[in-house]
């Protein structure tokens, strides 16, 4: 359908702007949001009914936008809005037949359908190459491992083997089935690869570092391990990064591609690209976080997408501001210290075995969540799920036996060590405080995964 986003013009383009802009001044970076948002909101009026219709209702035009501050003229939205009347996000010149989209479905269990175009993906793919580059990271050129929830064919299963290689250069690893029996393979086909670094989730390398340390692993030092999509204790931290002899590089990225945000050489705090989008942080009367340390809800506007704008759009991520704003790397990005919401949730097997659960049911190249609105994971025993889902409309309609098979089906065949059983049901309980999660774990976890 589309052309490789490395070739095209863009990608180029873009990596050279990232790359000339990291050390703007506040002044200049102000002036490049306020004139982005400006594009943004003159887009929006007059192409997506949503914006169009919520900035009449607030008696807002696109010229009343003068400051940074006039962006809180906008409601904020969450994802359930966007469900609601997913076509009224959308440009009206935008054709679902020659867009791309992709799938989230967030820590709150709630998936959301992403459309955007090939020029898009080329920005996006920009802003990885940068921070990867920040990094002195060749990603072109580079033996990397990647142990990303990435599914493999059955028949390297098959054979017993967890791995296979692309490009030369890449060795995909499956992270579904690190035990304390295979971890010294593992290792043994990383030490053989002798990749420059590893890419990664928090919960995809964790139980690889765990058998490193406990069974004494001995794995040849990696430099760099680049980890996203979920949130990261201290403790775990410095697991991953005493097993590997590595420096975790963990980077705040999401699906929807409003907010980009990774450390620098000189500390572990989230810079958040001002060329991406606005990152606000909100307490709960719905003002600026300013307190050093502060904690507030993450809410953004993304710039890049102009196929489906996200304007004041809530993360569902908790953020705490950076101690300081003021960092020795030089950049005056948006510095958050931490972001949690993300937390990584494991299940068990019938071995007994942890199971990172996030990387399953949020890889977007395997899982297709087209049709399910919410959906809810309950393990009350090892080797078992309970799958509530509740189908949106289209698929609710059709024979509820065969919807049944089908996502049973699906969700199994990433997640192969398990029983599942799928629940279609008409609505999904918000748990006892009244928050959104998508996996209920009532088995005690303790002892088997290091929360610390
Ligand atoms: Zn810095």
């Amino acid at each position: 359908m589309s052309a490789d986003p490395f070739s095209n013009p863009i990608f180029v383009e873009r990596r050279i702007f990232l790359e000339q802009s990291q050390f703007w001044s506040r002044r200049q970076q102000d002036e490049y949001q306020l004139n982005s948002l400006r594009r943004l909101v003159r887009h929006a009026h007059a192409r997506v009914p949503a914006y169009g219709r919520a900035m009449a209702a607030a008696g807002f035009g696109p010229d009343d936008i003068v400051t940074l501050a006039d962006l809180k003229r906008f409601p904020i939205i969450d994802k359930r809005a966007i469900q609601a009347d997913p076509d009224a996000f959308l440009a009206d010149n935008a054709d679902r037949a020659t867009l791309r989209h992709r799938t989230t479905g967030g820590s709150t269990g709630t998936p959301l359908t992403i459309w955007y175009d090939d020029d898009f993906l080329a920005r996006d793919k920009a802003c990885t190459n940068h921070y990867m580059e920040t990094f002195g990271l060749d990603v072109f050129n580079w033996r990397s491992v990647r142990l990303y929830g990435d599914k493999l064919a059955p028949e390297i299963l098959a054979e017993n083997r967890y791995w296979r290689v692309e490009d030369g250069r890449k060795l995909v690893m499956s992270c579904y089935h690190i035990t304390a029996e295979t971890a010294p393979a593992y290792v043994a086909e990383i030490n053989a690869f002798a990749p420059r670094y590893i890419h990664t989730r928090p919960s995809s390398i964790l139980p690889l570092a765990k058998y490193i340390l406990q069974d004494g692993l001995e794995i040849r030092p990696i430099r760099t391990i680049a980890c996203d999509g979920e949130y990261l204790t201290d403790g775990q931290r410095t697991m991953i990064e005493r097993a590997f002899q590595a420096r975790l590089i963990n980077i705040f990225g999401h699906t929807e591609a409003c907010a980009a945000g990774f450390p620098c050489q000189h500390s572990d705090a989230l810079h958040f690209l001002p060329q991406v989008g606005i990152v606000e942080l909100l307490d709960e009367q719905g003002r600026d976080v300013t307190e050093p340390g502060g904690r507030g809800e993450m809410v953004v506007t993304g710039f890049n997408n102009p196929t489906m704008p996200l304007i004041r759009y809530r993360t569902g991520d908790i953020g705490y501001l950076g101690d300081s704003q003021d960092c020795p790397c030089g950049r005056h990005y948006k510095i958050l210290k931490g972001v949690e919401g993300r937390f990584q949730d494991f299940v068990i097997d019938a071995a007994g075995h942890p199971t990172p659960l996030a990387p399953a049911v949020f890889n977007y190249n395997d899982m297709d969540w087209k049709g399910i609105r919410e959906f809810r994971v309950i393990q009350e025993q090892a080797g078992a799920l309970t799958i509530l889902i509740q189908p949106e409309a289209e698929l609710a309609a059709d024979d509820p036996a065969v919807v049944k098979a089908l996502l049973e089906r699906r969700i199994g065949a990433i997640l192969a060590g398990f029983h599942i059983e799928v629940q279609l049901v008409d609505d999904i309980p918000r748990t006892r405080i009244g928050k959104h999660r998508y996996l209920d774990q009532r088995m005690d976890l303790r002892g088997i995964v290091t929360f610390e």
